[in-house]
């Protein structure tokens, strides 16, 4: 009943309609998803919409109330029936502070979860992962000499150990600084890679999601609002939530006429939305693109209109504030139109782009970084 592109074997963990509540507190409302071999995927949303609590009913921390989990194809979770206890799932778990065992040293840590194996296996398995993460100098050193980096990467190591079918990582990475966080990030997903296990991430944060995951379920309230590619819900989102988790947007109120809607900043085309629906206009900082004007607005001919740009709406807009972000600059732009229309307008820049406060702009706006939906709250596409 899952939708699976890839069907010939059982996916390394399906859940069926899930529903989980804490007393009455509904924290979970019918979530279905899979993971395949080799494949990450992210579970992402705003603290509190349920993505740590599927994490622990999958890693079994939390018994099924309504609903189904399957690893390998094989029911473990059911309501009701028997739970398959958390240490016989074959589930590798990395949570934000994964405790390492402060009396054991970094290879008998990692060792720690192959007391299946001899004694010699078991240290040169051990030492393999350390060897992954780039650990291998660290083995007979104690977690209280490590930095946090080191003792998440050992942490990761431990988990990978056995070769689970499955790893759950909540938020592995946040408790390290950013830059030791991008490492970390691509170390982790290298491993995975390698290791080609299966891996559902939890992360509050979208560019996590989109660098670590092959899919992301983006969810609210206890529900995925998107699941899809990284891809997809960037440029393909389903609804308002969805763009604007991804980051700030300009916001529009406009009506859908022959196919297009109108904006004092320029024109969309809309698919999939009647004529004369009111609608909500979200226009990414970086759909529009400024050019700096070298004359005042009020010299430009005609209707006000610039060049052959129809959609060029820069008549009456002017720089109100200009900041260099690093890698790009962000501008607050105040556009003016006919009747006393006013908008103040976030634009996103690459590079170092600072115009003076007060130096005249022409805005046009780039289509595919602007979404559309019924005001109404129905969901559709631009
Ligand atoms: P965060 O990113 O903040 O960790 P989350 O998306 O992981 O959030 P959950 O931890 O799954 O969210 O929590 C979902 C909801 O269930 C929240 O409203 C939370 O307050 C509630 N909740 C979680 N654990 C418990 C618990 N043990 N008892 C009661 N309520 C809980």
């Amino acid at each position: 009943e899952i939708d699976r592109q890839v069907s010939h074997e059982a996916p390394v963990l399906a859940m069926h309609h899930i529903r989980h509540a804490y007393g009455k507190h509904q924290a979970v409302e019918d979530v279905s998803l899979y993971v395949e071999q080799g494949e990450v995927v992210c579970l992402l949303g705003p603290s509190g919409c349920g993505k740590t609590t599927l994490l622990r009913i999958v890693a079994g921390l939390e018994t099924v109330q309504e609903g189904g989990v399957d690893l390998g194809g094989r029911p473990i979770g059911r309501p009701g029936k028997a739970h398959v206890p958390p240490e016989k799932r074959n589930v590798g778990l990395a949570f934000q502070d994964s405790a390492l065992f402060p009396h054991l040293s970094v290879l008998d840590n990692v060792a720690f979860g192959l007391e299946s194996l001899p004694g010699k296996q078991r240290r040169a398995r051990a030492m393999e992962l350390l060897e992954q993460l780039g650990m291998e100098g660290y083995a007979k050193s104690y977690p209280h000499t490590l930095s946090g980096g080191q003792q998440q990467r050992v942490a990761l190591a431990r988990a990978l150990a056995p070769a689970p079918s499955l790893m759950l990582l909540d938020e592995p990475f946040s408790s390290l600084d950013a830059r030791l966080r991008d490492r970390i990030r691509d170390d982790t997903l290298h491993v995975l890679k390698r290791v080609g296990a299966g891996a559902l991430l939890v992360t509050h944060d979208p560019e996590e999601a989109m660098f670590m995951a092959d899919r992301i379920a983006l969810m609210r309230d206890g529900h995925i609002v998107q699941m899809g590619t990284p891809l997809e819900l960037y440029c393909a989102p389903r609804d308002p939530f969805v763009v604007t988790f991804f980051g700030e947007v300009n916001e529009m109120a406009g009506e859908v006429q022959g196919g297009r809607v109108k904006t004092p900043i320029g024109e969309v085309p809309v698919d999939d939305i009647a004529d004369g629906t009111q609608v909500r206009v979200l226009i990414r900082p970086e759909a529009l693109k400024i050019a700096t004007l070298d004359e005042p607005p009020e010299a430009l001919s005609g209707d006000g209109r610039h060049g052959d740009g129809d959609d060029s709406h820069g008549q009456h807009s002017h720089v109100v504030m200009a900041k260099l972000l690093g890698r790009s600059s962000l501008l607050h732009i105040c556009a003016h139109g006919a009747d006393g229309w006013e908008a103040h307008l976030h634009a996103r820049v690459p590079g170092v782009f600072l115009p003076e406060e007060g130096q005249p702009v022409l805005i046009n706006l780039d289509p595919s970084q602007v979404f559309v939906f019924p005001a109404d709250g129905a969901a559709a596409g631009a």
